[in-house]
């Protein structure tokens, strides 16, 4: 684990410190819960002493596509987030669960990871290991999906209420709801950056397949892709912050999937790991 200046750290510094002592993974899987599950209890028994938590990164696709070149945008947005997760909560290894032989997806996430390395704003390992898992192929399909952050906070298999257990029991979806996880959540969707196209098209793509009846659309209290706690005057500013973005991005959405259930929530942080779904 890298160590920091030892100069009085600021609050936020301390908080940062907090997470990077537990999460030195990030995992690229399929949206389907059924399958970030298998993928996170598989990261958790794979290493001792593993704290539970990781980033977590999702497609909505097949993973497979991402070794095509039908994938090249959605691999490069992936690559990006990665490099993201792991500056941010210094990262060391990067689990890439898929159906079936992942050593094609794993290869082309490689090349494309040591492409892109230079460009990215700070130094990145380049060794850092990328190690590919083989998972189940999934149950019956959702007929939900959420949109979530990449938050460690939230993908804490060691909570004993863990984050997609909440959802199911707070919205009362079915066991396995689809996820797309990338860093803010549900904040770019509205964007104009490649990101916002891109959980578009994801969106639209998988809709086709799936016909989801409902989308719940989340950020979280403390995010740092917002620049956590200390960008807001306090926490009902933070709130109406959050509330603000997630009905523009909830909009852009409902011109999109007219007739289906489209539905906000932010999800309360304390003391490290989520205190409650608060549903708008
Ligand atoms: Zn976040």
């Amino acid at each position: 684990m890298t160590m920091r200046s030892t100069t009085a750290p600021s609050p936020r510094t301390i908080a940062e410190e907090q997470h990077a002592k537990s999460c030195q993974t990030t995992i690229i899987t399929s949206g389907q819960g059924f399958h970030l599950r298998h993928a996170s209890l598989l990261a958790y028994a794979k290493q001792p002493g593993y704290a539970g938590r990781f980033d977590l990164l999702t497609v909505l696709c097949d993973p497979q596509k991402l070794a095509t070149p039908l994938g090249h945008d959605l691999l490069t947005q992936l690559v990006a987030d990665a490099m993201l997760a792991l500056d941010a909560h210094q990262g060391e290894q990067i689990l890439v669960a898929v159906p079936g032989d992942p050593t094609a997806v794993v290869e082309a996430f490689r090349r494309q990871f040591l492409q892109d390395i230079s460009s990215y704003r700070k130094p990145i390992n380049p060794n850092t290991p990328i190690i590919g898992l083989s998972l189940d192929e999934a149950p019956e399909p959702s007929e939900s999906v959420v949109i979530a952050c990449m938050e460690p906070r939230q993908w804490d298999q060691a909570n004993t209420a863990p984050f997609l257990d909440q959802l199911v029991k707070v919205y009362g979806l079915d066991a396995h709801p689809d996820v797309l996880a990338m860093p803010g959540g549900a904040r770019d969707v509205e964007g104009k950056m490649k990101r916002s196209a891109l959980t578009i098209a994801q969106l639209q793509a998988r809709h086709v397949e799936r016909n989801w009846q409902r989308i719940i659309l989340t950020c979280h209290e403390d995010c740092a892709v917002f620049g956590g706690n200390a960008a807001f005057h306090g926490p009902q500013d933070q709130r109406n912050k959050l509330t603000d973005r997630l009905k523009i991005s909830r909009k852009v959405l409902q011109e999109r999937f007219p007739r289906r259930a489209l539905e906000t929530a932010i999800v309360s942080i304390e003391g490290g790991k989520i205190a409650g779904i608060v549903h708008l």
